[in-house]
């Protein structure tokens, strides 16, 4: 099996720093399967390929697993004689995690910027295995901007009547993130093969909702790939739905469709359902009438802002494009009224900043927010919003970490996103929520959002702000 990542961003070599692995030098690891081999065919200033070649040790994967043929056979011939150690799949997948652990955390101390910058990438990945067609290929990959060549090659060259072999040359070609680029392969080859090689449990769950942070919410094929990346297993599929739903706020629908109906009636809101709506109801407590939502990402709350008719004016803030894109989309801004559109602006800028549109507004929203920002940071995100823009009500929720325990498939000590910089206990969000309200004078209430645990608590944690007069 061979994955080879090539990229012509100058210096071409700097690759070397984002795989954590030296040009100059191949490496040589052994991984359950066999043994994973990096190497650089060619590294120059223009054009440099890193090339993982993972040379599979079928008697070792014969002795350490139960299930290895692609068709589930336990044992027989086929437990010899199959595609594994040939075709690309979760076996590769599974190297790609072990050989470029630090590269897919996106940290990079060396390249910090190229880390977190889109570069030029072409991914080549011969023989993967593709169940139900190669047209799979496109439609997982595409809607991730890649621009994508999947050539199926025949079954036997010498008989054309036998037709197409299940095997595709897989090539991407397209500006991403190196981080993301190996997360969409860590995910999607297993998915593409969709006869993972080891037993499916829970975990996998979290480990899809992490390695699809970022991208998998707003996947046309979530449900697809959930599906096939959880080996069909209905639970899991239907966590891990939720949970990437909770994270990004999918709408309820496509949760709703990955469940049986005769599951639904019984079946609390999805928390973020709930969170949404307990910050309206916080909101129209206060009488706001002109709102921030800062941090608004993908614009689910503003949707509701915008249909609830005492909101005037919604000012919606944040400080990634791309999730501004999602949101105008989401909102058909093109298709909206004029006079809707009157009532909505949309701001890209960071809140650790001063900015004068946030000022003489009746309430501003941080909902789900403070924990993506570093601690250092906070202080100065608190000053922009409690010090300068000072609307008459702040509303902020946060994970409370203390009922991550209550999530079966989070490990201990695991955040709930990717990019969480932190989670609180009841206690420090109430210290930090009574520390800004004092200094900015403001008095300050809290609410649990979702089922309140005695032990843990609720999922959510709220607090809502008031001014006090003046
Ligand atoms: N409030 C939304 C999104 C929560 S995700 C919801 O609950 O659905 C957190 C969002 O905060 C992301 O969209 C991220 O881009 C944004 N964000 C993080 N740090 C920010 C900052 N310093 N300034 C503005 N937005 C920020």
């Amino acid at each position: 099996m061979l994955l080879s990542i090539i990229t012509t961003h100058r210096p071409a070599t700097e690759l070397g720093f984002l795989l954590h692995k030296n040009p100059a030098r191949a490496q040589c690891l052994e991984v359950a399967a066999g043994t994973a081999y990096v190497c650089y065919p060619e590294a120059d200033e223009t054009r440099c390929t890193a090339s993982l070649i993972l040379d599979v040790d079928p008697i070792a994967l014969v002795r350490g697993s139960k299930r290895l043929t692609s068709d589930g056979e336990g044992f027989g011939l086929g437990q010899y004689v199959n595609d594994r150690p040939y075709a690309s799949s979760s076996l590769l997948a599974v190297a790609m995690r072990r050989v470029f652990s630090t590269a897919m955390t996106g940290r990079c101390k060396e390249r910090p910027e190229l880390a977190a910058a889109s570069i030029p990438l072409q991914i080549s990945v011969p023989a993967v295995r593709c169940r139900g067609g190669a047209d799979l290929v496109p439609r997982f990959f595409e809607p991730l901007g890649w621009v994508v060549e999947a050539v199926t090659s025949p079954l036997d060259p010498n008989i054309p009547e036998w037709g197409t072999s299940p095997y595709v040359d897989v090539r991407l070609t397209g500006s991403q993130r190196l981080a993301d680029a190996l997360h969409h392969l860590y995910v999607l080859l297993p998915v593409l093969d969709d006869a993972k090689h080891y037993w499916v449990s829970s975990d996998e769950v979290d480990k899809l909702v992490r390695a699809g942070s970022g991208w998998l919410e707003s996947h046309p094929e979530k449900g697809l790939i959930a599906r096939r990346y959880l080996a069909h297993r209905h639970p899991l599929t239907r966590d891990a739905l939720a949970r990437l739903a909770e994270i990004d706020d999918t709408e309820p629908e496509d949760i709703d469709n990955a469940v049986p109906l005769a599951e639904l009636a019984d079946r609390p809101q999805p928390l973020a359902v709930q969170r949404r709506g307990a910050v309206l109801a916080a909101l129209r407590s206060a009488g706001a009438r002109t709102v921030a939502d800062l941090g608004c990402g993908e614009g689910t709350l503003v949707a509701e802002l915008l249909a609830d008719r005492s909101v005037e004016r919604i000012v919606a803030v944040d400080v990634s494009c791309r999730a501004l894109e999602i949101a105008g989309r989401r909102l058909r801004l093109e298709r909206m009224s004029e006079r809707q559109r009157s009532r909505l602006e949309i701001v890209q800028g960071a809140l650790t900043y001063r900015d004068d549109r946030l000022k003489g507004l009746d309430a501003a929203v941080l909902m789900e927010v403070i924990e993506h920002v570093d601690p250092p940071r906070l202080a100065a995100l608190a000053h922009t919003v409690f010090g300068q823009a000072a609307p008459s009500t702040v509303v902020v929720t946060t994970p409370n970490v203390e009922h991550n325990a209550r999530f079966a498939d989070l490990a201990a000590g695991q955040f709930r996103h990717r990019d969480h910089r932190f989670e609180w206990t009841r206690a420090q969000f109430r210290r930090w929520a009574t520390g800004t309200a004092h200094r900015y004078r403001y008095v300050v209430r809290f609410v649990p959002i979702g089922t309140d645990d005695p032990e843990v608590g609720a999922p959510t944690q709220m607090a809502v702000f008031t001014k006090e007069a003046a």
